[in-house]
């Protein structure tokens, strides 16, 4: 059988212990794989590699394509990046499936039902790391949600669903408050869920969706969110499942995909023959199906669930009463290697029919945009911040062939018609449409921009404002 080969990497801190567990049970269990071993993490980051990854490792990672990534310990203090992010945007992956699992009666859990997927984007969202302060008060970030983004992994939450046999796909935003962008991800969830009949859909708000998540996490199946919502989401049902340490995870793209373990090095344990292998086994079993080997995968599944049925436990699910004996890594291990060909009788064996998730996001004709007006950012702190004098100020030195339609300080609309009561910081948008309102042009807004510069006003940001297809590209402002 010709073999796969796929990246290694040891991590630091438990890290190397735990993938020496796993690489047994996958050699035991005659997984066909070889692999190359790439050195990241501490040692990296304390040699000059801000990112904890060396030049050279990534045509390793390029080529094999598939990383099977043990946790790094990152050194304290500043100047050092996440690992996990450069390596989740520099190779596109943009899904992070995060399946979340009780396992009781034989792991305690609050909530014995839990069986669901957290599928989270990976790339967009608040994540992009474009972050401004742009007045002595205010800082602002920005959120970036693309149609192509939204599609691929909407489209990989359903496909996702019908590969593993599972029913429902809830999609949780906050489009009440975001329409514009976290509108998109929802409309583009509905447009996508009617094209998959077979798996129910719903939408559910994030702060309620959150709070159900916590209370009846049991309710839920497949959960496709954005980046931010699935950030808090996955550490919400990994803390309610009760199994931190026995979670995996995958970050997928369209070529490439790296397997860890949701639980960092641990170095208070490291090198004691303590730690739980299972966060990592449970992802280099998600590698195994991702590899098409579901056979594989569903022999080392199932002997880990008989394992946890056998009451062998690692120290940090063992539990008096619950627990048969107390085992180390490699006991642990060796446990589930004598394991390979049972099935567990009271959990649920595992069956995987392999197949891969193969995305190509549909080309749409681009819609037609016309430039409609434009929010000018302004610093301004004269005249006590009075929002009336701002407002006179800027229609006495506009263009003629521009109108001052609102200025909104913190997006609650001050003027015209502000309340008393609205508290001004320095930062003010100001929104201008053409006055014979027609179409605007951007040669309009440069002679608008020199003209409120002219008059001592300190722009800090410019907004065009556009439509699509006729459809307002902009949100009004509170009170407009
Ligand atoms: P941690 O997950 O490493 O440890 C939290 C607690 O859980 C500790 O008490 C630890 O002993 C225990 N624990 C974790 N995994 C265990 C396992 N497999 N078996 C038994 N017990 C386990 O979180 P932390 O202490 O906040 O972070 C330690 C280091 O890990 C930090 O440097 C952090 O930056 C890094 N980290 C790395 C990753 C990653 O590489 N993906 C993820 C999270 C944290």
């Amino acid at each position: 059988m010709a073999l796969k080969r796929i990246t290694v990497a040891h991590g630091d801190g438990i890290g190397p212990e735990i993938m020496d567990a796993t690489l047994r049970i996958l050699k035991a269990a005659k997984a066909p794989i070889e692999y190359d071993e790439i050195p990241i993490g501490e040692n990296l980051y304390k040699s000059g590699e801000t990112t904890g990854i060396g030049p050279e490792s990534w045509d390793i990672i390029r080529r094999n394509k598939v990383l099977l990534k043990a946790p790094i310990t990152t050194p304290l203090g500043g100047g050092y990046k996440s690992l996990n992010v450069t390596i989740r945007t520099t190779l596109n992956l943009f899904a992070n499936v995060r399946p979340v699992k009780s396992y009781a009666p034989f792991v305690a859990s609050p909530h014995p039902g839990i069986n669901m997927v957290i599928i989270r984007e990976n790339e967009e969202d608040l994540y992009t790391g474009i972050e401004h302060r742009q007045t002595d008060e205010v800082t602002q970030v920005l959120k970036l949600i693309s149609r192509p983004g939204s599609e691929r992994i909407i489209r990989y939450a359903f496909e996702y669903a019908r590969l593993y046999g599972r029913k429902r796909v809830t999609c949780m935003t906050k489009d009440n408050i975001m329409k514009i962008t976290d509108g998109r991800f929802h409309r583009v969830f509905e447009r996508i869920a009617a094209q998959y009949p077979d798996i129910q859909s719903d939408h559910q708000i994030i702060d309620i969706g959150a709070a159900r998540l916590a209370a009846q996490p049991e309710r839920f199946d497949v959960i496709v969110t954005l980046n931010l919502y699935g950030d808090i989401l996955s550490d919400i049902a990994a803390q309610v499942s009760g199994s931190v340490g026995l979670a995996g995870s995958a970050n997928v793209g369209t070529d490439m995909a790296m397997f860890e373990a949701v639980h960092g090095s641990a170095p208070d344990i490291a090198g004691k023959d303590i730690a739980n292998p299972s966060g990592l086994l449970i992802s280099a079993i998600q590698m195994l199906v991702h590899l098409g080997e579901a056979k594989t995968a569903e022999l080392i599944n199932n002997a880990w669930l008989s394992t946890l049925e056998s009451g062998i436990h690692p120290a940090d699910v063992y539990r008096e009463g619950l627990s048969q004996r107390e085992v180390g890594t490699t006991d642990f291990t060796n446990a589930i290697i004598d394991r390979l060909g049972e099935e567990p009788q009271t959990l649920t064996p595992v069956h995987y029919h392999g197949g891969k998730i193969t995305i190509t996001p549909p080309s749409q004709e681009p819609a037609a945009k016309d430039l409609v007006g434009v929010d000018i950012f302004l610093d301004w702190s004269d005249h006590g911040r009075d929002a009336d004098v701002l407002g006179k100020g800027l229609e006495e030195a506009q263009s003629p062939l521009w109108k001052l339609t609102m200025i909104t300080n913190r997006g609650v609309k001050v003027y015209p018609q502000g309340l008393p009561e609205t508290f001004n910081t320095d930062h003010w948008r100001c929104r201008f449409v053409p006055a014979n309102g027609q179409q605007a042009s951007y040669k309009d807004i440069i002679t608008l921009l020199t003209l409120l510069t002219g008059h001592g006003y300190e722009i800090i940001k410019t907004e065009n404002l556009y439509t699509f297809n006729g459809e307002r590209g902009y949100s009004q402002a509170q009170g407009e």
